[in-house]
């Protein structure tokens, strides 16, 4: 039996795990595919592709080209429209279409949350002289640099694209981070709000721990809606939903 081609959408660390957990699979090709918004990304096992498509239909003859046999969508939960294309790609082509997502976070009793649906929501719901810490990634940060009323330290990984206006810090780190390292952070500049993405997993969730320890308030902007699909939760639980399907066509 020639090895069943998965294509692995990603750009996540869930889904660099699936693809190394995949790459000594004798039975399996697979690639992973990434946005290639990052300068210098950690790169899984097996082979790796990087650009976008060119919409649902580009992503379609890709499909084709590449002679694919399974999607596994595991990019961010905020990653909307690759999602979408890929959903309506699949189904244009008959191709099973499955997604690995962590669970998002869920409001404690004693935290001090505020949901909202955009990160643009978030900005407009902060008052004049809060000192916010914003973790929404750096390619979300106009609506913050658009108001001057406030300060605003942006955590994010690589630097943005904007020009920082003066009312910006901006913090380069990478997660994990712990939850001591958090209240200093949140103690040291006089934190007084937090606005994030529902984003789950347990490498950012110490944000959280030291708001509610703090009463800091959090603006969460929530998730946008995804295509429906069969989904796991892990790579482990993704291995199952792959082998299930893979097994099921050939049989
Ligand atoms: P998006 O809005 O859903 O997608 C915008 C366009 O980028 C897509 O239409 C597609 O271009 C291209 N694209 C996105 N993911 C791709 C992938 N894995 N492989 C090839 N092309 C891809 O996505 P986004 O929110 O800008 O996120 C971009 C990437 O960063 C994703 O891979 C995501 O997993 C990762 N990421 C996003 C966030 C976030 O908060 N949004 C956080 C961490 C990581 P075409 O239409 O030309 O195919």
């Amino acid at each position: 039996v020639p090895a069943s081609r998965i294509l692995i959408l990603g750009g996540t660390a869930d889904a660099r795990a699936l693809a190394d957990t995949l790459a000594d699979r004798s039975d399996l090709h697979v690639i992973s595919s990434l946005a290639g918004r990052t300068q210098a990304p950690v790169l899984p096992r097996g082979d790796v592709r990087s650009g976008g498509f060119g919409g649902a239909d580009g992503l379609g003859t890709y499909l084709s080209d590449a002679a694919i046999d399974l999607v596994v969508d595991a990019t961010h939960p905020f990653a909307a429209q690759i999602s979408a294309h890929a959903h309506d790609a699949c189904a244009a082509k008959g191709i099973p279409y499955v997604r690995l997502e962590r669970p998002a976070w869920h409001r404690q009793t004693s935290d001090r949350w505020q949901s909202v649906t955009s990160v643009a929501a978030a900005a407009a719901a902060l008052g004049p002289g809060e000192t916010v810490l914003v973790t929404v990634g750096r390619q979300e940060l106009a609506p913050f640099a658009a108001r001057t009323d406030f300060t605003v330290i942006a955590r994010m990984i690589e630097p943005p694209e904007i020009e920082v206006p003066a009312h910006m810090e901006i913090l380069l780190a990478r997660p994990p981070f712990s939850e001591a390292d958090e209240r200093t952070l949140f103690g040291d500049r006089s934190i007084t709000v937090l606005v994030c993405k529902n984003s789950g997993g347990e490498a950012t969730m110490a944000k959280l721990a030291a708001a509610r320890t703090l009463q800091v308030p959090v603006l969460m902007v929530e998730r946008p809606a995804k295509p429906p699909a069969r989904t796991a939760q892990d790579a482990a639980g993704m291995v199952d939903l792959v082998d299930e399907i893979l097994d099921h066509d050939q049989g």
